[in-house]
């Protein structure tokens, strides 16, 4: 055993845990585990556990399907909220591993993400990653079943008896803490029933896992008070929706933040430029992965502070990437504006990532920054500055994706094909299906 390992067992002796949850993602983002009994933790962290890899979304066929996954003992976190039937719990994050190669499995998007990082390590640099995952809070209705009615009638950083949210906020964070986080901000966001955690930011793995656990804690801290918590992008039309900014630097072995130049307007280094250049030319093929369902094209429209055009800017809110102002060279960074809560945290940060770093490999200008409001733009104008618009909904996405080799490159055969066919499909249903909308505008008039 190593080290970790055995902090891992001494930890379930004291702490008196009774299960253990396998954890892991599949290709959309979805986390599944396997549960244990503490008894088997040894023989986990040792020798893996086997599953059956097929019964998972996007990851293998049946004839092959033998999977192994192998918990990261760094990732051990006791679960804050007991369950008094089946005791304490605590959940392990796992790399899948292909059983019958020994090989760490294409298909798994933690791989993808490590691959991402590899790659930024051989050129000398970590990639630092700090989100502000929004999410709503609904009611449930008598039979269970999540609403769109919102918790509260709050606003923006709103305080006091319109935030009736504000007891259950508290109550995730105190539960974030308990498994580790480190939470910056927490505020109502604009809409009613609208929240933003903000946790501090951190290597890349450690943030995609984070995400993933946030996700998980939200969730289930409301649902212990009979509250729907939802990261769906758009849940409620001509409503703010939810949005994951994404703020990236990449450090040296020494701490240094390459992307920091004080003598330059935005604070930013030539590499950082580059880096943002990359960003900006992939950007319709990492919409695919950063929004990755039809709905969160609802979100990307104008008028709800969620970017539309693919261009970048000091402190404008409507540019796809705006630089934060930093206080100190280390917190020099960008923000991508575009990703939202619905993403699968490990591909997007993998394809952020790679696209970056295509960028500083090829030296992408990024093009000038935008000083004005470019909802306010015309298309003229727009045409003039040459600013291009992300994919306007899921299927244009999937078509940027299709034509992109360095996101794809960055996702691997195997996870490229899966999403692609996974998402085309999702597309055509929602193509298929007749809308409320449709009746309400249709029905009557014809
Ligand atoms: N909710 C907005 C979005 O969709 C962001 C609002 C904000 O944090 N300024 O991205
Ligand atoms: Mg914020
Ligand atoms: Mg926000
Ligand atoms: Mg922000």
């Amino acid at each position: 055993l190593t080290e970790a390992e055995q902090a891992v067992l001494d930890r379930i002796e004291q702490e008196n845990i009774q299960f253990l949850r396998l954890q892991f993602t599949d290709i959309l983002g979805t986390v599944k585990h396997v549960s244990i009994p503490a008894s088997q933790a040894e023989k986990a962290l040792t020798e893996g556990i086997y599953f059956d890899g097929s019964s998972i979304e996007g990851f293998v066929r049946i004839q092959e399907s033998d999977m192994r996954l192998e918990p990261d003992p760094d990732t051990f976190a006791v679960i804050p909220w007991r369950d008094e039937k089946s005791g304490e719990a605590a959940r392990l994050i796992c790399d899948v591993i292909d059983a019958t190669t020994g090989e760490p499995f294409v298909g798994d998007p933690r791989t993808v993400l490590k691959r991402a990082i590899a790659r930024a390590e051989d050129m000398g640099y970590t990639l630092n990653v700090g989100p502000e995952p929004e999410f709503f809070v609904f009611e449930k209705d008598e039979n269970g079943r999540a609403t769109t009615t919102t918790h509260d009638a709050g606003g923006y950083f709103d305080l006091g008896p319109k935030d009736l949210a504000s007891d259950l906020r508290r109550e995730i964070i105190f539960n974030l803490e308990e498994m580790g986080f480190e939470t910056e901000a927490s505020h109502h966001e604009v809409a009613a029933g609208q929240h933003e955690i903000d946790f501090k930011y951190d290597d890349a793995l450690t943030t995609a896992d984070n995400i993933a656990t946030f996700r998980s804690v939200v969730r289930a801290t409301a649902e212990l008070h009979d509250y729907h918590a939802t990261f769906m992008p758009k849940p409620i039309a001509k409503v703010n929706g939810s949005g994951m900014h994404t703020h990236l630097s990449l450090f040296t072995e020494d701490g240094e933040n390459i992307f920091h130049d004080g003598d330059d307007e935005f604070g930013l280094s030539e590499r950082a430029k580059h880096f943002l250049g990359g960003i900006l030319e992939h950007a319709p093929a990492i919409t695919a992965i950063a929004n990755p369902t039809v709905n969160s094209y609802k979100r990307l429209v104008p008028g709800y502070e969620a970017p539309v055009y693919i261009a970048w800017s000091g402190v404008n809110r409507t540019a796809l990437v705006r630089i934060p102002a930093a206080r100190h060279p280390a917190a020099s960074r960008i923000e991508l504006r575009s990703p939202d809560p619905a993403a699968n945290p490990y591909l997007a940060i993998a394809v952020m990532l790679h696209a970056g770093l295509d960028g500083m490999e090829k030296e992408i200008e990024a093009p000038d920054p935008v000083r004005e409001n470019i909802y306010k733009f015309d298309e003229e104008k727009r045409e003039e500055y040459g600013i291009e618009t992300l994919p306007e909904n899921l299927g244009q996405a999937v078509d940027a994706l299709e034509e992109d080799e360095v996101v794809q490159e960055a996702l691997g055969e195997h996870v490229t094909e899966k999403f692609i066919e996974a998402k085309r499909q999702e597309f055509q249903e929602y193509n298929l299906a007749v809308s409320e909308w449709e009746l309400d505008r249709y029905l009557e008039k014809f």
